[in-house]
């Protein structure tokens, strides 16, 4: 019988979970829930749903925010999104089964790597779009893992005219200006009111709202300047788009600028296949492939 695991993928806004199969093949439908305003209820949230699972799977799969040490055991830093203490969660108290954790956009890549967008491609990239940003890398079919486990992260400063502090206590990151977060500070901005975010604009564009299809496309181009330079530096053949905002973004302008900016060969820019459920897709496939190995 096919092993399962309960794979979870953890954000700043929200927790999805879902048993997923040792082929990537969801199991269940997956559910969200808010994310919890501080660690300790975040560890209750999960120990409940890994409670109600727990006889029927091999391992516990976490996708989450922040960086995650290459033991895939811990989180390591960069959690500036998540509620205090969330650095030093113990995962590994949550069960008596494995459990295994990996940083959601690398997650997401090995998802759409193994079953999505990059199958068969050895050189591809995923911005991974949330309350923050994260960036993933495949080169030559391995992750990009650097030397603890925290490659990939989007704080490296772009100019787009404005200054803003971003989570990390920089000014200018590119996660500040290609983030969730970043899509309610131009809504503030746009609007001169500080009670909309990234949510006003979503419900405007849906309505068909100019205003907030500008603020939104504003947005874009911000998100598409910091991938022509990645683009540039790791040459990839395909770059993944992935998180909910991504499912309203105009892909087809997005790939045409990034190729007429570029040095290289042109890529190919995509949304997640797998949709939002590829991190815990990936990070259910990882669990498998850690399993394996520790046997
Ligand atoms: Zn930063």
């Amino acid at each position: 019988m096919s092993k399962k695991f309960l794979a979870f993928d953890i954000g700043g806004t929200k927790i999805s979970h879902a048993l997923i199969d040792e082929n990537g093949t969801l199991l269940s439908e997956s559910q969200k829930h808010a994310t919890p305003q501080s660690t300790e209820e975040i560890f209750a949230l999960l120990h409940s749903i890994i409670a109600e699972h727990e006889q029927e799977i091999e391992a516990v799969a976490i996708a989450t925010a922040g960086e995650v040490s290459l033991k895939h055991d811990r989180i390591i830093a960069s959690v500036g999104n998540m509620p205090a203490g969330y650095h030093d969660i113990d995962f590994q108290a949550l069960t008596n089964k494995p459990v295994y954790v990996e940083n959601d956009a690398n997650a997401a890549l090995w998802g759409e790597y193994c079953c999505g967008a990059a199958r068969n491609k050895k050189h591809a990239m995923l911005v991974a779009i949330g309350t923050g940003v994260g960036i993933a890398f495949l080169i030559d079919g391995k992750m990009l893992k650097g030397k603890s486990g925290a490659a990939g992260e989007a704080h490296f400063s772009i100019n787009r005219g404005h200054h803003r502090r971003c989570g990390c206590g920089a000014y200018d990151c590119y996660e500040i200006y290609a983030s969730g977060t970043a899509l309610g500070l131009d809504a503030k901005e746009a609007y001169q009111d500080a009670n909309v975010d990234s949510h006003t604009i979503i419900q405007g564009i849906k309505q068909g709202d100019e205003r907030a299809q500008k603020v939104f496309d504003h947005w874009q181009e911000n998100v598409t300047s910091g991938i022509i330079g990645l683009v540039n530096i790791f040459d990839p053949e395909i770059v993944i788009l992935f998180g909910s905002l991504t499912e309203f973004m105009d892909y087809d302008k997005i790939e045409k600028a990034v190729n007429q900016d570029i040095t290289a060969e042109p890529i190919q820019l995509k949304r997640a296949t797998l949709k939002n459920n590829a991190a815990i897709i990936g990070a259910a496939l990882i669990a498998k492939d850690c399993l394996q190995a520790a046997n």
